[in-house]
This record gives structure tokens, C-alpha cells and sequence, in this order.
């Protein structure tokens, strides 16, 4: 099997290097849990689309590039290799386009995807309940018809930057007799519209990274509901599929993080007197490289007309613990030096490697627990029974 690109998919990284090694920022933009890093990752999201570089493989209708699955691979390989900002937009181009593609009307899709693509309009999430996370058909929110519209009422919670979003895409309740998975909605929210209350939620850090989203009463009309009322849990499950498959986490990230951590073993290995580091880092590399390979193997699949279905359960499980791991072996390389301010003379990057430490710990929490991908895995890939 030939795994190299091929010379049309070098060209389009050439011209992505060039771009990219022109325009990133020289310096980190702030946190884009803050409302500062919020506007200033919009603004890295506008330059990129004003070049056509947000959203590569959309139609160029909607301002991309007709990129094909490679072309975005190899996009993604350049991207994280220049240590561009992370994707402020990554809710919408990851999770909803692929949806609104899939079950979106041609209105729909002319009037969502172009403001996505230009970070005008940034999207949240809001799936999760105060009593439904991991079961998320329990949930309890509802949207009531009158006339042509729908009334939305309930809580949301954990909704990642839903403090500074515009829209929110959720499920609600459309029919409260019908069995659990059954009678759910997906619905298009504006975050302004009369009746939403957004409350954001403090971290440790102090960085507002998530919000509860209130709604009372909230008149939404029948050409926000994305798929067939009463159908949205398959609709969810489409977006569940980008987000545990290989959408949300390209292998580049990991690859290129696998590659940082053996540059730093380079740097601080001898000093960190742990036999089992030389060995720790290798297996980082050898997983990401491995979770590049499965890569592949997923697009060959896709390319021949295939589907990603279960199994992209297998993947997010697979991403997620490696990424913990991974970011382990960096913590215990740089000993003490991991716990020192960005601008203390002995950081070694210190801190960044200790803020992916951090943020790799809710890996197997987002995206569906591992516990639950685990289930999926052995009820749906592997056709074991129910316990
Ligand atoms: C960084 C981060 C970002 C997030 N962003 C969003 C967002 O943008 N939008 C959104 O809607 N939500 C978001 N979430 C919420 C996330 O989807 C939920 O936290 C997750 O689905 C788990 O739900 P829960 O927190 O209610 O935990 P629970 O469902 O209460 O689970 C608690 C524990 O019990 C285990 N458990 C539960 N049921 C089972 C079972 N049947 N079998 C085995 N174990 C089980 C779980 O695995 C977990 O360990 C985010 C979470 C994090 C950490």
C-alpha cells in the first residue's frame, strides 16, 4: 500500500505552507475562553476565510475550496505544524456543517454555512442538561408548536464559549408520549432572541470556557429545525459521529504534539533520571502514528463510498487517551519546570505544555464519555449483549 500523497495533494500544501508561514500570528492570541481571545480568534477565523483557507473542503459556494478529504489532511498537517490558533468555530465547521450538509436544506445551507465559514456567526452546542450528559435522550427540554413556530423551554449546561457564541444548536423534546429516542428535536438557536439567558460558568481559571443557556418561552421558527421534527436524534447522532470520528481531532494535533514531546525528551531527557521516559516517549509516537494510519485507513473507506458509523467510537476513545498520555510524559520530563510561569527563564514552554495537560484530562469526558463510547464499542462494533 502506497501511503505517500500524491503531487496535486503536495501542491496544495505548498501553497497552505506559504499562506500559513505568512500570516499566523507571531504570538499566541489570548485564551478563546475569554471574551479578548474570543474576538481575537474571530478575527484569525475571518483573515483565513477572507483567503479562502477556513474551511477548505466546503463547496466553494459556501467559501471554501472543494477540497477533497486528502487535500484537508494535508490542510490540517500544515496547519497544526505552524502552530496556528485553535478553531474558535470548531463547533460549527467540525460538528454542525457536516450535518447541515447532510440533512439541511438548500435555504438553510445558503444561510448558515457562509457565516460560519467567516466566523461572523460562532456556534455552540447545547446538548447537555443538569440530569442528562451521558444519557442525553433523557433530556427534558422541550419545544412546544403554535403555528408555524416552536416555543423552547428548559436548561442547557456546559455549552463550550456558549457565553460569547451567537447561535446554539440543540435537541428538545417535541413529544413528550413518545418512547426516549423518539419525539426529540434539533433545533437552530439565536442566542439574542427574546427569552434566552445565557449564565456563564467560571472556571478554576477564572476563564468563563463554558455557560448554562436558560430558555423561556423562546419563538422559534419551523425553518430552524434541521431534519424532520421528531426525528433529531439521528440528526444528532450525524454530529455525534464528526465529533467522536476524525472531524473534531485531525492526527496531525497529535503528531505534531508526539513530535514537540520527542524534541523536548532531546532537550531534558538526560536530566529527568526516569529510566521509563525514553521508552514513554516512543510509545507517544508510536500512537500518534498509529492513530494517523487509522487515519488513513477511515479515508480509503470514505473515498470508496464508505460510511463512518460505530466505530468512530473506537477513534474518539483511541485520541483521547493517547493525548493524556502523551501529555504525561512531557509533565514528567520537565519535573518541577512544568508548574513555571510562561516567563520564568526555566519554563521550556512549561506552561503550555501543562495547560494541554489540563485541557487533555476532559478528553474522555466530551464528545460522550469513554465509558459510554466503551459500551457503544462492545454493543454496536462488536455485537456483544447488553449488560
Ligand atoms: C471540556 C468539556 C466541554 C464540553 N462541551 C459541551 C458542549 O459544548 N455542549 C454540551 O452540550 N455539553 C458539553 N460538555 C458536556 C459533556 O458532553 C458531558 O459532560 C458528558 O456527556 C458527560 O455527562 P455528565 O457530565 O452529565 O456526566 P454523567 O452522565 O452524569 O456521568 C458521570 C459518570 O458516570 C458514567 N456513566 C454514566 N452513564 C453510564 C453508563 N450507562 N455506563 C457506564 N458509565 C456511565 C460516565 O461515564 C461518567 O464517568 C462538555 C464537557 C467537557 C468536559
Amino acid at each position: 500500500m502506497d501511503l505517500t500523497y500524491g503531487p496535486e495533494q503536495e501542491a496544495f500544501r505548498a501553497e497552505a505552507r506559504a499562506w500559513l508561514s505568512a500570516n499566523v500570528p507571531r504570538e499566541p492570541l489570548p485564551s478563546m475562553d475569554t471574551a479578548e481571545g474570543f474576538e481575537a480568534h474571530r478575527a484569525w477565523e475571518r483573515r483565513m476565510f477572507e483567503d479562502r483557507w477556513s474551511v477548505v473542503s466546503w463547496p466553494t459556494e459556501y467559501g471554501g475550496r472543494d477540497a477533497g478529504v486528502l487535500e484537508w489532511l494535508v490542510f490540517e498537517e500544515e496547519y497544526w505544524r505552524a502552530g496556528a490558533p485553535g478553531r474558535v468555530s470548531q463547533n460549527g465547521i467540525f460538528l454542525l456543517a457536516p450535518t447541515l450538509f447532510e440533512f439541511g436544506t438548500d435555504e438553510q445551507k445558503a444561510r448558515y454555512l457562509p457565516a460560519m465559514a467567516s466566523a461572523e456567526e460562532i456556534w455552540c452546542q447545547g446538548w447537555s442538561e443538569p440530569n442528562a450528559g451521558s444519557d442525553l435522550a433523557g433530556i427534558r427540554s422541550k419545544a412546544v408548536a403554535d403555528g408555524s413556530d416552536y416555543l423552547l423551554t428548559g436548561q442547557k449546561t456546559w455549552a463550550s464559549r456558549g457565553a460569547f457564541a451567537e447561535w446554539m444548536f440543540g435537541l428538545f423534546r417535541t413529544d413528550p408520549s413518545a418512547e426516549r429516542h423518539r419525539g426529540l428535536t434539533y433545533f437552530l438557536i439565536p442566542m439574542d432572541a427574546p427569552g434566552v439567558t445565557v449564565r456563564p460558568i467560571a472556571q478554576l481559571d477564572g476563564e468563563t470556557g463554558f455557560a448554562e443557556v436558560f430558555l423561556e418561552d423562546v419563538r422559534v421558527p419551523a425553518s430552524q429545525v434541521l431534519g424532520e421534527v421528531n426525528q433529531g436524534w439521528g440528526v444528532a447522532m450525524a454530529t455525534a459521529g464528526s465529533e467522536r470520528g476524525m472531524n473534531l481531532r485531525s492526527p496531525a494535533r497529535y503528531t505534531e504534539a508526539a513530535g514537540r514531546l520527542v524534541d523536548l525528551h532531546g532537550e531534558l531527557g538526560e536530566d529527568a533520571h526516569d529510566p521509563a521516559l525514553p521508552a514513554d516517549v516512543a510509545q507517544a509516537w508510536m500512537d500518534a502514528e498509529v492513530y494517523r494510519l487509522h487515519t488513513m485507513w477511515t479515508v480509503s473507506k470514505v473515498l470508496t463510498g464508505g460510511k463512518v458509523g460505530p466505530e468512530a467510537s473506537l477513534n474518539k476513545v483511541w485520541w483521547s487517551e493517547m493525548d493524556v498520555r502523551l501529555h504525561e510524559t512531557a509533565l514528567r520530563l520537565l519535573g518541577p519546570r512544568a508548574h513555571l510561569l510562561p516567563d520564568a527563564p526555566e519554563a521550556h514552554n512549561g506552561a503550555s505544555w501543562l495547560d494541554g495537560y489540563l485541557f487533555s484530562l476532559a478528553g474522555p469526558i466530551y464528545a460522550g464519555t469513554n465509558e459510554i463510547q466503551r459500551n457503544v464499542i462492545a454493543e454496536r462494533v462488536l455485537g456483544l449483549p447488553r449488560s
